[in-house]
């Protein structure tokens, strides 16, 4: 039920003093985008959504509620993908008695703060867009390293707190990897300023590392530095189809073998997925083989404005066609092919989303065993839900596997205990994934959608450690609660 309850009005009255009272959200239909998930599947309530414009504005909203026994949900640019930016969700989390938490969205706190091109460093507000700290790194000459496709939208204060991935993590790592220093506003209202730029500092405990991946349940991240890297200079972009995931993996490791670090993206997407791609955007055209079972997107890029990438790229190729693991390749001739190609990757989440109902997955596995782990998993669950057709997109490098049983919305529509199935569907692929020594959540977090999953497949004294830590930075339990604990 998305409605909005008082929570009270002496507090209400307090975050208008602090932020100005425009920036407080009460009314419903304002509420509305920021109680529900990207994906509309989650709907939440929320007393108020808080709009801050600092970091002391920030302090004084978590003293307020800390003060008034209300909870707390920062949230960026509500592009996650396991409802953990959702407020009051689930609703077993909150007695029925308590107000509905305060959203506390940093979008107003969007500001580069320093760019440091000699110490491949930037400074920024948690509310800064990732695409407007690429586009900063890019005026300095620099470039930083994490892309996905919510780039737009998503924030840097919500990509540390779920370590986003995405698809520059084979070249530069995961968000956590940029991570050098941070500003957190702590549970209790203090400011912890550790917005360090050290490549090296091994004083104690990394305490940033904490943050990192802490989905909003440790505190508010209010400025963060990150590592810039040199810009490439030189792309070049190739399309593959392969028969079998085998060749794929064989032409994964041939291709680090001759380009080593070069390599700047590895995604693997199949067939059933295209044709979902080319359904929902009729205009575009497959660069190679249609008919192929799998397809590879393939990046290198190099800092070397003269390097050959594109003489180097067709003698990979070449080596791969006749060592028969390619059926077919294209290498794009110029930045629009380029681009073209690209859109068919990031045309993927927009494609599923209004195909039907896509019971999205995020394991990742030892990358030797991406084969078996698809193969098993997929005739699990076929098995078992005939109905569903089984779509992948794959951050192939990292192993990490978008694995998608899809359902008609009719067929969905039709299936009696539709929760009960979503829940038994993942976790039917979960476990294959653990037997092979994997994980239910590679880049998207847990949040509230796999707390149950974090339950059951972690071993006790992992999940009571991360209790632990819990209950030392947040004695209360008011930090997004819910969320990552079930
Ligand atoms: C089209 C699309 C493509 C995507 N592709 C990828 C992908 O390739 N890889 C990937 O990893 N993810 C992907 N995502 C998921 C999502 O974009 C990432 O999880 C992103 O990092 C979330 O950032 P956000 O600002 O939207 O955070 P939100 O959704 O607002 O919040 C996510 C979590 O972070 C917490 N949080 C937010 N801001 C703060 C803060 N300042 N301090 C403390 N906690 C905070 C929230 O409480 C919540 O727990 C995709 C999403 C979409 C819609």
């Amino acid at each position: 039920v998305t409605e909005t309850s008082s929570p009270g009005d002496s507090l209400l009255q307090s975050l208008r003093d602090i932020v100005g009272a425009q920036y407080v959200l009460t009314d419903t239909h304002d509420v509305q985008p920021y109680v529900t998930d990207w994906r509309g599947r989650y709907h939440g309530k929320a007393s108020c959504v808080a709009l801050p414009q600092s970091t002391e504005e920030v302090a004084r909203i978590v003293r307020r509620c800390a003060a008034a026994g209300v909870s707390l949900v920062p949230q960026g640019g509500n592009t996650g993908l396991v409802g953990a930016a959702v407020p009051g969700y689930p609703q077993d989390a909150h007695s029925a008695s308590a107000p509905a938490p305060v959203v506390l969205n940093l979008r107003r706190m969007n500001r580069i703060l320093h760019v440091d091109p000699v110490g491949n460093a930037i400074t920024v507000e948690a509310g800064c867009i990732l695409a407007h700290v690429q586009n900063a790194a890019e005026r300095h000459d620099r470039y930083y390293g994490v892309s996905l496709g919510a780039e737009g939208s998503c924030q840097i204060g919500g990509n540390i707190a779920t370590n986003a991935g995405g698809t520059g993590v084979i070249k530069y790592g995961s968000t956590r990897e940029q991570v050098l220093g941070l500003e957190v506003v702590l549970p209790d209202g203090q400011i912890w300023n550790g917005l360090r730029s050290l490549r090296k500092d091994n004083a104690g405990y990394a305490l940033r590392h904490l943050f990192a991946g802490s989905e909003g349940t440790l505190g508010v991240i209010t400025a963060a530095t990150l590592k810039l890297h040199p810009r490439p200079r030189a792309w070049c972009t190739a399309w593959l189809t392969a028969d079998n995931i085998a060749h794929v993996l064989q032409c994964l490791a041939r291709t680090q073998s001759l380009v080593g670090e070069r390599i700047a993206t590895f995604e693997l997407l199949n067939r059933r997925q295209l044709e979902i791609v080319r359904h929902h955007i009729p205009d575009l055209r497959l660069p190679a083989d249609p008919e192929a079972p799998y397809a590879a997107l393939v990046e290198l890029t190099d800092t070397d404005g003269h390097a050959r990438l594109d003489a180097l790229m067709e003698r990979i190729l070449g080596e791969l066609l006749a060592a028969g693991l390619l059926r077919d390749a294209a290498i794009a001739a110029n930045s629009a092919q380029r681009a073209s190609f690209w859109r068919i990757r990031h045309g993927i989440s927009e494609a599923n989303r209004s195909h039907g109902m896509g019971l999205s997955t995020d394991v990742a596995v030892p990358v030797a065993h991406v084969g078996a782990f698809i193969e098993e998993a997929s005739a699990e669950v076929l098995a078992e839900w005939p109905q569903a057709s089984i779509v992948l997109v794959a951050h192939l490098g990292d192993g990490n596997v978008h694995f998608i049983p899809m359902f008609s919305h009719a067929d969905w529509a039709a299936l009696p205990k539709r929760e009960e199935t979503a829940d038994a569907v993942r976790a039917r692929v979960h476990d294959v994934a653990a037997r092979f020594g994997g994980t239910f959540s590679a880049e998207h977090g847990v949040g509230f959608v796999l707390a149950g999953e974090l339950a059951r497949l972690r071993a006790p004294l992992e999940t009571a450690l991360m209790r632990r830590i819990k209950q030392a930075l947040d004695e209360t339990w008011l930090q997004n609660p819910g969320k990552i604990f079930s």
